[in-house]
Protein backbone atom coordinates (compact mmCIF):
# COMPACT_ATOMS: atom_id res chain seq x y z
CA UNK A 1 0.00 0.00 0.00
CA UNK A 2 1.57 3.48 -0.79
CA UNK A 3 1.47 6.76 1.75
CA UNK A 4 -1.21 8.13 -0.23
CA UNK A 5 -3.53 4.53 0.42
CA UNK A 6 -2.95 5.05 4.16
CA UNK A 7 -3.50 8.54 4.56
CA UNK A 8 -6.64 7.94 2.99
CA UNK A 9 -7.58 5.37 5.87
CA UNK A 10 -7.04 7.60 8.58
CA UNK A 11 -10.71 9.41 9.64
CA UNK A 12 -10.59 12.81 10.35
CA UNK A 13 -13.13 14.29 13.14
CA UNK A 14 -14.23 17.61 13.62
CA UNK A 15 -14.62 19.61 16.48
CA UNK A 16 -13.17 16.46 18.44
CA UNK A 17 -12.32 16.74 21.71
CA UNK A 18 -13.50 20.06 21.08
CA UNK A 19 -14.51 22.56 18.96
CA UNK A 20 -11.86 23.63 16.22
CA UNK A 21 -9.85 20.24 16.47
CA UNK A 22 -9.82 18.16 13.66
CA UNK A 23 -9.15 15.12 15.41
CA UNK A 24 -7.05 12.25 13.04
CA UNK A 25 -8.26 9.07 14.12
CA UNK A 26 -6.18 6.27 13.38
CA UNK A 27 -9.01 3.80 14.18
CA UNK A 28 -10.07 2.91 10.56
CA UNK A 29 -6.56 2.71 9.34
CA UNK A 30 -5.92 -0.04 12.36
CA UNK A 31 -9.49 -1.54 11.07
CA UNK A 32 -7.78 -2.18 7.99
CA UNK A 33 -5.84 -5.56 7.93
CA UNK A 34 -3.46 -4.73 4.77
CA UNK A 35 -2.99 -0.95 5.82
CA UNK A 36 -2.21 -1.90 10.01
CA UNK A 37 0.15 -4.10 8.58
CA UNK A 38 1.68 -1.76 5.92
CA UNK A 39 2.42 1.22 8.62
CA UNK A 40 4.17 -1.28 11.26
CA UNK A 41 6.04 -2.76 8.70
CA UNK A 42 7.02 1.53 7.47
CA UNK A 43 7.70 1.91 11.27
CA UNK A 44 10.03 -1.29 11.95
CA UNK A 45 11.88 -0.69 9.07
CA UNK A 46 13.08 2.67 10.59
CA UNK A 47 13.00 1.86 14.07
CA UNK A 48 15.40 -1.38 13.03
CA UNK A 49 17.81 1.27 10.66
CA UNK A 50 18.06 3.30 13.80
CA UNK A 51 19.64 0.40 15.61
CA UNK A 52 17.24 0.59 18.63
CA UNK A 53 17.58 -2.02 21.33
CA UNK A 54 14.08 -1.50 23.07
CA UNK A 55 10.67 0.79 21.99
CA UNK A 56 8.72 2.70 24.44
CA UNK A 57 5.09 3.49 23.02
CA UNK A 58 3.27 6.26 24.69
CA UNK A 59 -0.02 5.19 25.89
CA UNK A 60 -2.52 4.88 24.60
CA UNK A 61 -2.39 4.59 21.45
CA UNK A 62 1.00 4.50 21.18
CA UNK A 63 0.60 0.94 22.50
CA UNK A 64 -1.12 0.09 19.35
CA UNK A 65 1.83 0.55 16.99
CA UNK A 66 4.94 0.29 19.14
CA UNK A 67 3.76 -2.98 20.81
CA UNK A 68 2.90 -4.44 17.25
CA UNK A 69 6.51 -3.29 16.12
CA UNK A 70 8.51 -4.83 18.90
CA UNK A 71 6.63 -8.24 18.20
CA UNK A 72 7.71 -7.70 15.03
CA UNK A 73 11.51 -6.75 15.48
CA UNK A 74 11.45 -9.24 18.67
CA UNK A 75 12.83 -6.14 20.76
CA UNK A 76 11.55 -5.12 24.00
CA UNK A 77 8.15 -2.97 24.58
CA UNK A 78 7.88 -0.57 27.47
CA UNK A 79 4.88 0.76 28.18
CA UNK A 80 5.14 4.68 28.86
CA UNK A 81 1.66 4.78 31.04
CA UNK A 82 -0.56 7.72 32.41
CA UNK A 83 -0.39 8.55 36.34
CA UNK A 84 -1.18 6.03 38.82
CA UNK A 85 -1.98 2.89 36.26
CA UNK A 86 1.75 0.35 36.70
CA UNK A 87 1.59 -1.76 39.65
CA UNK A 88 5.52 -1.05 39.89
CA UNK A 89 7.55 1.61 41.71
CA UNK A 90 7.69 4.15 38.94
CA UNK A 91 9.44 7.72 38.26
CA UNK A 92 7.45 9.99 36.51
CA UNK A 93 7.40 13.60 34.55
CA UNK A 94 4.65 16.52 34.20
CA UNK A 95 4.02 17.76 30.89
CA UNK A 96 1.97 20.31 28.82
CA UNK A 97 -0.38 18.47 26.42
CA UNK A 98 -2.51 20.06 23.41
CA UNK A 99 -5.66 19.52 25.70
CA UNK A 100 -4.48 19.98 28.91
CA UNK A 101 -1.87 18.48 31.00
CA UNK A 102 -0.39 14.96 32.44
CA UNK A 103 1.74 13.01 34.18
CA UNK A 104 3.33 9.86 32.04
CA UNK A 105 5.00 7.01 34.37
CA UNK A 106 7.69 4.61 33.78
CA UNK A 107 9.33 1.34 35.67
CA UNK A 108 12.79 2.44 35.75
CA UNK A 109 13.98 -1.04 36.12
CA UNK A 110 13.00 -1.83 32.44
CA UNK A 111 15.59 -0.49 30.73
CA UNK A 112 19.28 -0.76 31.37
CA UNK A 113 22.03 2.25 31.39
CA UNK A 114 22.79 3.21 28.19
CA UNK A 115 19.91 0.92 26.34
CA UNK A 116 19.27 3.31 22.82
CA UNK A 117 15.40 3.84 22.73
CA UNK A 118 12.97 4.15 20.07
CA UNK A 119 9.79 6.00 21.16
CA UNK A 120 6.98 5.08 19.02
CA UNK A 121 3.39 7.21 18.49
CA UNK A 122 0.35 7.14 17.06
CA UNK A 123 0.59 10.97 16.35
CA UNK A 124 3.20 14.01 16.95
CA UNK A 125 1.10 17.44 17.40
CA UNK A 126 3.23 19.76 19.27
CA UNK A 127 5.93 17.50 20.42
CA UNK A 128 5.27 17.84 24.34
CA UNK A 129 4.42 14.14 24.93
CA UNK A 130 7.56 13.12 23.34
CA UNK A 131 9.82 15.45 24.61
CA UNK A 132 8.19 14.50 28.13
CA UNK A 133 8.72 10.75 27.14
CA UNK A 134 12.55 10.81 25.88
CA UNK A 135 13.14 12.94 29.29
CA UNK A 136 11.08 10.66 31.17
CA UNK A 137 13.15 7.72 29.70
CA UNK A 138 16.74 9.30 29.66
CA UNK A 139 16.01 9.64 33.57
CA UNK A 140 15.72 5.78 33.72
CA UNK A 141 20.03 5.90 32.28
CA UNK A 142 18.43 5.14 28.41
CA UNK A 143 19.45 6.89 25.22
CA UNK A 144 17.14 8.16 23.01
CA UNK A 145 17.65 9.71 19.99
CA UNK A 146 14.43 8.82 17.40
CA UNK A 147 11.22 9.17 17.63
CA UNK A 148 8.91 7.35 15.12
CA UNK A 149 5.40 8.37 14.46
CA UNK A 150 1.90 7.38 11.72
CA UNK A 151 1.01 10.93 11.83
CA UNK A 152 2.94 14.28 11.89
CA UNK A 153 0.86 17.61 11.81
CA UNK A 154 4.05 19.61 10.99
CA UNK A 155 2.05 23.01 11.37
CA UNK A 156 1.88 22.44 15.07
CA UNK A 157 5.96 22.36 15.64
CA UNK A 158 6.28 18.60 17.18
CA UNK A 159 9.72 17.88 15.02
CA UNK A 160 11.41 21.20 15.65
CA UNK A 161 10.71 21.37 19.27
CA UNK A 162 11.84 17.32 19.42
CA UNK A 163 15.09 18.33 17.61
CA UNK A 164 15.72 20.54 20.79
CA UNK A 165 15.48 18.05 22.73
CA UNK A 166 17.87 15.84 20.29
CA UNK A 167 15.60 13.73 19.37
CA UNK A 168 14.93 13.17 15.37
CA UNK A 169 11.54 12.52 13.77
CA UNK A 170 9.86 10.59 10.93
CA UNK A 171 6.99 10.33 10.18
CA UNK A 172 4.48 8.43 7.40
CA UNK A 173 2.33 11.02 6.71
CA UNK A 174 1.52 14.47 7.23
CA UNK A 175 -1.87 16.18 7.83
CA UNK A 176 -2.49 20.06 7.30
P1 LIG B 1 1.58 16.39 21.44
O1 LIG B 1 2.06 16.02 22.81
O2 LIG B 1 1.03 17.80 21.38
O3 LIG B 1 2.62 16.13 20.37
O4 LIG B 1 0.33 15.47 21.13
C1 LIG B 1 0.51 14.15 20.75
C2 LIG B 1 -0.28 13.22 21.61
O5 LIG B 1 -1.65 13.62 21.63
C3 LIG B 1 -0.20 11.82 21.06
O6 LIG B 1 -0.01 10.90 22.11
C4 LIG B 1 -1.51 11.63 20.33
O7 LIG B 1 -2.05 10.35 20.53
C5 LIG B 1 -2.45 12.71 20.92
N1 LIG B 1 -3.14 13.47 19.86
C6 LIG B 1 -3.12 14.81 19.67
N2 LIG B 1 -3.87 15.17 18.61
C7 LIG B 1 -4.36 14.03 18.10
C8 LIG B 1 -5.20 13.72 16.94
O8 LIG B 1 -5.64 14.57 16.15
N3 LIG B 1 -5.45 12.40 16.76
C9 LIG B 1 -4.97 11.43 17.56
N4 LIG B 1 -4.21 11.69 18.63
C10 LIG B 1 -3.91 12.96 18.91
Amino acid sequence: MTPQELKSLVRTIPDFPIEGIQFRDITTLIGNGEGFAATVEWLADRVSASGAQAIAGMEARGFIFGAAVSAKLALPFLPVRKSGKLPCDTIGVDYALEYGSDRLEMDPASVTEGQLVAMVDDLLATGGTACATAELLRKAGARVEHAFFVIDLPDLGGATRLKDCDVAVEALMEFE
